[in-house]
């Protein structure tokens, strides 16, 4: 069946280095928007998606169904997909990281803190996070380096400097905004979707030796910055209404700014995680205690001002279950534990060579899938 519902927006050139533009999906092809007749078209001859992200709500839906009638009508400007180079799709503005899955929180909590509670007093009443580098965000397909820097096992007396031996992914979903905010004016919870555009699939590479070493007192550094990688696809939130499903039971009464019970924006993405092929983990995103909803309130409730081209990443996906965790430290509980490959080779961490991909779907109308595409990267040896 043609998929006329789902309609990400991309940036592409047809040859690596050509003239990039913006493409609207459609199955195995791609839609040249900046061949079509639609209002504002200056922004669709464009290497990012922001001009037409910074018009607002209105605008997108204007255009989503202008596209849908021109599809319908049939149109001549399908190019095939394979061939194509995908790009970033955004020029991103500031790129912030949650923590909001309480599954991952609490196996983290037991790894880096085994003699406190999982969870430290302040999680379950704000979405924590932090700023992270928006200039390392990269397309998939972005090989990933292997990060060098200081390392100190807690046997160690003094730290030493070389590769990261513990190079790990997080399986996460971030959120793109479009309409900008003023500064010094909160963004109400109930103002989500007038600002976020849509979604895409993350990859926030991470270096948990690096990360161990440096993250006291002010939180992730360079165990993070290194490359954080994004799919090509950002699929409209209008895109999602069959995927919405409210958050899980919060067991601790939430302040007003963040009450979402009116603005449930939990979404029902089943995630899967491949390493060199192979499925490892099947994160589900609708077990995340914080939505981006609230976390789009909590990063803008001291006044800090929105964007276009902010990228609002969900933190790491992991379910209750073993095979849900969205991280290789959690499959493999921080070396203590074994994940045996298909080939009987085992990993703690990734190794050089190592190609991750990321990919999801969602529930779309009428029983159908809508598919996110993915998210990849190969692991190269440090330099
Ligand atoms: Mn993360």
């Amino acid at each position: 069946m043609t998929d006329h519902h789902t309609l990400p927006f991309g940036v592409f050139s047809q040859t690596p280095d050509g003239e990039r533009r913006v493409g609207v999906r459609v199955d195995d092809t791609v839609l040249d928007v900046s061949r079509l007749d639609l209002p504002h078209a200056a922004d669709f001859a464009s290497s990012s998606l922001n001009a037409f992200l910074a018009r607002g709500r209105a605008h997108w839906d204007d255009v989503r169904a202008r596209l849908q009638a021109l599809l319908a009508a049939g149109t001549e400007h399908l190019l095939p997909a394979q061939g194509l180079t995908l790009h970033l799709p955004i020029e991103v503005a500031d790129y912030v990281d949650f923590y909001s899955s309480r599954h991952h929180a609490e196996n983290i909590g037991r790894m880096f803190r085994p003699d406190s509670p999982p969870l430290t007093p302040n999680w379950t009443h704000l979405p924590i996070g932090y700023h992270g580098r928006s200039g390392t965000v990269a397309v998939s397909g972005t090989p990933v380096v292997r990060p060098s820097g200081q390392r100190k096992a807690p046997t160690d007396d003094v730290p030493t400097f070389g590769p990261s031996r513990r190079l790990d992914i997080e399986a996460e979903v971030g959120f793109v905004v479009g309409t900008p905010s003023d500064l010094g004016t909160p963004v109400p919870i109930g103002d989500f979707a007038e600002h976020v555009f849509g979604v895409c699939l993350v990859n926030d590479w991470s270096s948990r030796d690096l990360q161990a070493w440096e993250y006291v007192p002010l939180g992730p550094f360079l165990g993070k910055s290194f490359l954080t990688s994004v799919s090509p696809w950002v699929v409209p939130l209008a895109a999602l209404e069959a995927a919405r499903v409210p958050a899980p039971p919060r067991d601790t009464p939430l302040l007003p700014y963040l009450d979402d019970a009116e603005h449930p924006w939990g979404l029902d993405l089943e995630l899967t995680v491949s390493l060199n092929g192979e499925v490892v983990s099947s994160p589900p995103f609708g077990s995340m205690y914080w939505t981006a909803a609230q976390q789009l309130a909590h990063l803008t409730v001291n006044g800090a001002s929105l964007r276009t081209g902010d990228l609002l990443a969900s933190g790491t996906v992991s379910g209750p279950q073993r095979d849900q965790r969205g991280s290789f430290i959690e499959l493999g509980w921080g070396g203590a534990e074994v994940l045996t490959l298909a080939d009987g080779s085992t990993r703690s961490f990734l190794e050089d060579g190592d190609v991750v991909s990321i990919s999801a779907t969602a529930p779309g109308p009428g029983g159908t899938r809508i598919s996110f595409g993915e998210v990849t990267g190969e692991v190269l040896p440090a330099r």
